[in-house]
């Protein structure tokens, strides 16, 4: 059997971090198996429809590192893939429940519907619609009240029978609860979701269904439309959902980690990202937390699934991120801190400071604080910011401009700026605090910075030299 498995994002809006986990792991199945990943856009609720959200999808997508063989941008054999360039294959399918006696037409309307679950709801009865419309004609209907001319059409749920257990590949028989008459044919023509998922994972030859848990309650209703249609259903299997601390699905409205865009905007490594995604609910045989997406692949096996929800611990992304930030090269780094840096320019320094920088950061969007003395123009000094010590800053100042003075811009390294500021301090008798807190202010304007030798190293002799006198002149005028 050829895998064949698919990713259904709905272009609700910026794309949601669990798009992205259930995507890695589609994409390892497909690429395990040697079997075809699709990615379909379910853009049937036009509600909630936004125009540049399936463009955002297929790019953070990407920028994981994580692709598809089918899709709206790809084309492929089984297209179209975007479900409001299919709404003649699911009338179609309707229309054949209508003719089979598995669906009918309902003319609620919205405002009887309303009234329907108030009452169910006061009379503590369970929510579900009450086939008000079931085997009658639209005339027969019309008499009645709360009519509206345009129909919806609903799947008829039998009274028995009803797929209530399923097998799902990680959780083994799995319960989910009685369906109502859902609609699956809306007013506007467009189908619901679960009428356009089954019709559609049938007609693209899915295999394997691996989504969220929070479909799992949606099974008896898509597996009686499996068998109302006499299709095989796929192997279904249900990832355990992200949840935030407080053990509730992450969500945008409370933890901005839901946004896939997010982690592009700290500044996480796609690989750090997709890493630990990768470790939320699911695991390596050999208990490996660094690994990358090949060796999710060679060892990817549904079974190593825990379905209790795993709580997303950015702090551990932190770690990893910082991980993965110190194995860059110095020149990678400095080409992933692109965005990052306070100008658009890459300052020669930032690839002098990148050994420093790597230890320092968690997340690229510090780097930006970090490197900013090397895009300052003239920094404006608040003397009192260097206080009152011993020795007096303009003496430190002065002694640090005399032992750089002599070092040529070929060898002012951090290790002959280091030797020369040590040997000038050591020759005083000064403490490193009086010494080299002056020097740091003097060259940035701020008490809180990367180190000094290596920040003189990124500034270049030129640079270092004239901000040092540049210092003294302010602290002589003031
Ligand atoms: N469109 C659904 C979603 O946005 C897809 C659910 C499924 O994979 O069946 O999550």
């Amino acid at each position: 059997m050829t895998v064949r498995v698919r990713i259904a994002p709905s272009p609700t809006g910026d794309p949601h971090v669990g798009t992205a986990y259930v995507a890695l792991f589609n994409a390892a199945l497909a690429r395990q198996r040697g079997g075809s990943m699709v990615l379909r856009i379910e853009d049937t609720d036009r509600g909630r429809y936004v125009a540049n959200s399936e463009q955002q999808i297929f790019d953070t997508l990407h920028w994981l590192g994580l692709d598809w063989d089918e899709g709206p941008d790809k084309g492929g054999p089984k297209g179209p893939y975007r479900q409001s360039e299919r709404l003649p294959i699911y009338r179609q399918a309707a229309e054949r429940l209508l003719a089979e006696g598995h669906a009918y037409y309902c003319w609620c309307s919205p405002e009887r519907l309303q009234e329907m679950r108030a009452v169910q709801t006061a009379n503590k009865q369970p929510p579900g619609y009450d086939r008000l419309c079931v085997g009658k004609t639209r005339d027969e209907r019309a008499r009645l009240p709360g009519f509206d001319p345009t129909p919806v059409i609903r799947m008829r749920v039998p009274d028995q029978d009803v797929p209530l257990t399923f097998n799902d590949l990680i959780r083994g028989p799995t319960n989910a609860p009685m369906p109502d008459d859902q609609v699956i044919l809306k007013k506007d023509g467009f189908p619901t979701y679960h009428l356009a998922v089954v019709v559609d994972d049938h007609e693209m030859d899915i295999t394997h269904v691996l989504r969220a848990e929070e479909w799992i309650s949606s099974m008896p209703k898509q597996l009686l439309l499996y068998r109302f249609f006499s299709w095989d259903a796929p192997a279904f299997a249900h990832l355990p959902l992200l949840r935030n601390p407080d053990r509730s699905k992450i969500s945008k409205r409370k933890n901005p980690a839901a946004r896939l865009l997010w982690f592009q905007e700290e500044g996480y490594l796609p690989e750090a990202l997709l890493n630990f995604l990768a470790l939320q609910g699911w695991s390596m045989p050999d208990g490996r937390e660094i690994f990358s997406f090949d060796d999710v692949v060679a060892n990817f096996d549904v079974e190593r699934f825990s379905p209790v929800g795993p709580i997303f611990d950015i702090d551990k992304l932190d770690w990893m991120n910082a991980e993965y930030i110190k194995a860059l090269s110095d020149a990678e780094f400095v080409r992933r801190c692109g965005a990052f840096l306070p100008g658009p320019e890459v300052d020669p320094g930032v690839l002098v400071l990148a050994p420093e920088l790597k230890t320092r950061v968690k997340r690229l969007k510090e780097v930006c604080e970090q490197v900013e003395f090397l895009y300052q123009g003239k920094i404006e000094l608040d003397v009192a910011l260097f206080g009152t010590g011993n020795p007096a800053a303009p003496a430190a100042l002065l002694a640090a401009e005399s032992a750089l003075e002599p070092l040529t811009a070929d060898r002012f390294d951090v290790a002959a700026i280091e030797s020369a500021l040590e040997a000038a301090r050591e020759q005083r008798d000064w403490k490193k605090g009086p010494f080299y807190g002056p020097i740091r202010i003097g060259l940035t304007g701020k008490t809180r910075t990367p180190p000094n030798f290596p920040m003189l190293a990124a500034l270049g002799r030129e640079r270092s030299l004239a901000r040092l006198r540049d210092a003294i002149a302010q602290l002589n005028h003031a």
